[in-house]
C-alpha cells in the first residue's frame, strides 16, 4: 500500500516508517520537523516538508504519491505544556488533523489510522481500562485527541466509504531493537529516557514524582509498551481496515509497572547505580494508568510481544549509549 506517514521524523512515525517498510508498504513521510529529525527519515524514503495545517499542499502531496492510507502521528505531545499553550494544542493537533482530514478528502484518500491516547480517558475510576470506559480528559493535550475522534465519528458518519482506527496509546517505550533509530525529544522529560541521561551523566540525579500514592511500593503505575509492538499494531490494522469500519484500541501490554520497577531495571540494565531521590507528587498525575488490551487481541489477534520491562529499557539503553547527543551527533 501507499502511506503516508505524518510525523514521520519522530519518535514513534520513523519506528512505523521502519515497520511499514520491512511489511513491503511503499511509504512517504510527511513532517514539518518541528520536534522531528530529518535524520531520522532514510535514504530512499520520499520526504514532504510540510506542516499538516497546508490543506493544499498536503492535497498535492497526496495526490503526487497516490496515497492510499494515512498514518497520522503527527501532534506535540506534552501533556504539561498543553496547559499553558492550550491553543498551540488544539491548533496543531485538532485544527491540524481537520486539515489533513480536509485535504483526504479533496484527494480522496479514504483510509486514516489516527494516534489517539489513553489521556483522553482522564483519570478514570476503575482500572484497567476498557475502551467503552468514559472519556473525560483532564488537560487540552487530551481534549485535543479527543476532538478529533469526536470529528472521525461525524465525517464517517457522513462518508460511508471513508474507515478509521484511533489507536489508544499508554506509555510508549524503547527504540528500535537493531539500535538505528529511537527517541531524541528536547525537551525530555519522560521516565526511561531521563534515567538514560542520567546514567550518561546528563543529569545528576533523578526524582520520584511522589511515593506517597495508594500503590504497592507507593509510586505511580504506568503501562510502558514498546515502539515496536505499537507500530506493529499500527500495521495489522492498517491492514484489517475495511471501508466503513471505525474503530478504537487501547494499545498497552495490559499490565503496569510502578516507577520504582522502572528505576531498578534501569539501574540493572546500565550497571550503574544513579542517585534517586523523592521529590513532590507531579501536578496531574493519576496514581494508576493501565490497559485492557484484550479487544484488539480478540479482534485482530494481535497482543504486545515486549512485556519485559528491562528488555524494554535494554532496547532503549542501546540507542542513547550509541547517540548520547541524539540525531545529528553520533
Ligand atoms: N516520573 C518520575 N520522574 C521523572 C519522570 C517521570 O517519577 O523524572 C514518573 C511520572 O510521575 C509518571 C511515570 O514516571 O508516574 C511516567 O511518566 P512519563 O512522563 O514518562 O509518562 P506519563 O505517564 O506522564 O505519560
Amino acid at each position: 500500500m501507499n502511506v503516508l506517514v505524518t510525523g514521520g521524523a519522530g519518535y514513534i512515525g520513523s519506528h512505523a516508517v521502519k515497520r511499514l517498510r520491512e511489511g513491503g508498504h511503499n511509504v512517504v513521510v510527511l513532517d514539518n520537523l518541528f520536534r522531528g529529525h530529518r535524520e531520522a527519515v532514510p535514504d530512499g524514503v520520499a520526504f514532504e516538508e510540510l506542516d499538516i495545517r497546508q490543506t493544499d499542499a498536503v492535497t498535492d502531496a497526496l495526490k503526487r504519491h497516490k496515497i492510499e492510507c494515512v498514518m497520522h502521528f503527527a501532534a506535540l505531545a506534552y501533556v504539561g505544556e498543553s496547559v499553558p499553550k492550550p491553543l498551540m494544542y488544539y491548533d496543531n493537533n485538532t485544527g491540524g488533523t481537520v486539515s489533513l482530514l480536509t485535504a483526504m478528502d479533496n484527494a480522496g484518500v479514504k483510509r486514516l489510522v489516527f494516534s489517539s491516547t489513553c489521556a483522553t480517558y482522564g483519570e478514570p475510576d476503575r482500572m484497567p481500562i476498557v475502551e467503552d470506559m468514559p472519556q473525560s480528559p483532564i488537560n487540552p493535550y487530551g481534549w485535543s485527541k479527543l476532538f478529533v475522534e469526536r470529528i472521525l465519528k461525524d465525517y464517517a458518519a457522513a462518508n460511508s466509504d471513508f474507515a478509521y482506527a484511533a489507536l489508544r496509546y499508554f506509555n510508549v517505550a524503547g527504540c528500535a531493537s537493531d539500535g538505528s533509530i529511537g527517541e531524541d525529544h528536547e525537551p525530555e522529560t519522560h521516565l526511561i529516557p531521563v534515567l538514560l541521561n542520567t546514567v550518561l551523566g546528563k543529569r545528576k540525579s533523578v526524582t520520584i514524582f511522589g511515593e506517597d500514592y495508594d500503590t504497592p511500593d507507593g509510586t505511580c503505575i504506568r503501562d510502558y509498551i514498546h515502539v515496536e509492538d505499537l507500530v506493529d499494531a499500527h500495521a495489522v490494522v492498517m491492514e484489517k481496515l475495511q471501508p466503513g469500519d471505525q474503530r478504537f484500541y487501547n494499545l498497552g501490554i495490559g499490565r503496569g509497572c510502578s516507577v520504582r520497577e522502572v528505576i531498578d531495571a534501569a539501574k540493572k540494565v546500565t550497571g550503574n547505580d544513579f542517585p534517586v531521590e523523592t521529590g513532590d507528587r507531579r501536578p496531574g498525575d493519576p496514581p494508576q494508568l493501565y490497559a485492557n488490551a484484550d479487544k484488539i487481541q480478540s479482534e485482530l489477534n494481535w497482543k504486545a510481544k515486549q512485556t519485559d520491562i528491562e528488555k524494554v529499557v535494554q532496547t532503549a539503553w542501546r540507542w542513547f549509549k550509541g547517540h548520547p547527543d541524539g540525531y545529528g551527533k553520533s
